[in-house]
């Protein structure tokens, strides 16, 4: 079968061995996180892989994007956590979705819909983000616990998120969220599921585990910033076929300002994928790929459709693969890479490939 000009081949079966790996090192049943179209591996098959891993419940960020595994058929426990003043939580109700509340009004609009509605409250333990603020809290438990016994609504979960911002910041955010989860409980509200912790605490912090782990990034093989990760394997492989190769003598400057200028005779290969398709245009000069095996770098500026390489002598032909990020066991760079090339986050690098980006799946 050809290939895809441009690819991102998606390993489903990694990602479910990712899953299996991260909760069973966590000792922690987990919620895996498949928000942004599955950090941009497809939203439904990566929860599919994911449940297949054993995951027991799934997270995405909106109603939206609760719909698109909905009407996939995906039935799994599925919790939203960002909604805009115009959501119609009905939807939620229907389809068995989890929503995750943020604010006294925003509880009022949820509890309006009824019928036990299911959901989680969200505290901010001190991102700064989203959530209930710490201030904010007995107010809305003490609502909360009302419109439960009303009827109205269920509240099955509690969770926060942590900022990242070392031990101390780490172990003060869980310090103000153990105290939380004792006010929902003395309101005599009993959550199924109580949860902080993202991949790198749900490693990092044994005692942030609680009820759930909330496995982003990890399951996709790619290890969350300043952090390292062992055994998970990289779900995600971007290629593109070569589409232009020819041999120039010395001086010849390559793409856009000349950032790059031929030393000697040497042969461009062009490869058809730019800052459209998610390729990061700060990792231009720097960032790194392989062709039949054999690692180059970007040569000068990465444009919207394409960038050089120049491979020197190497023999490239048009219609030769570039693998720009993969499997590093198979020699190839890492999303991870080439986030350090454009000094961003491994996320980004994942979450950014484009539509243009035909997406193929292996089991
Ligand atoms: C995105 C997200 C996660 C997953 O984080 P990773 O670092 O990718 O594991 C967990 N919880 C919340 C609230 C998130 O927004």
């Amino acid at each position: 079968m050809t290939r895809p000009l441009r690819e991102a081949r998606i390993d489903l079966g990694a990602i479910s061995r990712n899953v299996e790996l991260l909760r069973t090192a966590a000792d922690s049943p987990a919620m895996v996180v498949v928000k942004a179209d599955g950090y941009g591996h497809g939203a439904v098959p990566a929860a599919r892989a994911a449940l297949e891993g054993g995951a027991t419940w799934l997270g995405v960020v909106d109603l939206e994007e609760a719909m698109e595994l909905r009407t996939a058929g995906v039935d799994a426990p599925l919790l939203a956590w960002i909604h805009d003043p115009a959501t119609d939580f009905s939807i939620a109700r229907e389809n068995g979705v989890d929503v995750g509340v943020n604010y006294l009004e925003q509880l009022e609009r949820v509890a309006a819909v009824g019928g036990g509605i299911r959901v989680q409250l969200k505290l901010d333990s001190g991102l700064g983000r989203n959530g209930v603020s710490a201030a904010d809290w007995a107010a809305v438990v003490t609502r909360a616990a009302a419109l439960e016994r009303a009827g109205a609504i269920r509240v099955t979960g509690v969770f926060s998120h942590l900022s990242n911002a070392g031990s101390d910041a780490d172990a003060a955010q869980a310090a103000i969220f153990t105290d939380a989860v004792d006010t929902v409980r003395a309101a005599g509200l009993e959550p199924e599921v109580v949860h902080l912790a993202a991949t790198a605490a749900a490693l990092d912090r044994p005692e942030l585990r609680l009820d759930l782990v909330r496995i982003g990034i990890g399951a996709y093989g790619v290890a969350p910033d300043e952090r390292e990760l062992t055994g998970v394997r990289p779900a995600m492989e971007l290629s593109a076929a070569i589409v232009s190769v020819k041999r120039v003598p010395a001086g010849q400057g390559v793409s856009y300002g000349f950032d790059h200028v031929t030393a000697e005779e040497t042969t461009l290969a062009l490869v058809p994928l730019g800052y459209a398709d998610g390729v990061p245009r700060h990792a231009s000069s720097r960032g790194q790929l392989t062709i039949n095996g054999v690692r180059h770098h970007v040569a000068g500026r990465i444009a919207m459709d394409q960038f050089v390489v120049d491979v020197g002598d190497q023999p490239v032909a048009v219609g030769d693969r570039a693998v720009l990020f993969g499997d590093d066991r198979d020699g190839h760079p890492t999303a991870r890479d080439w986030a350090d090339a454009a000094d961003t986050i491994g996320y980004e690098i994942v979450t950014r490939i484009g539509r243009r980006v035909t997406r193929t799946y292996t089991a």
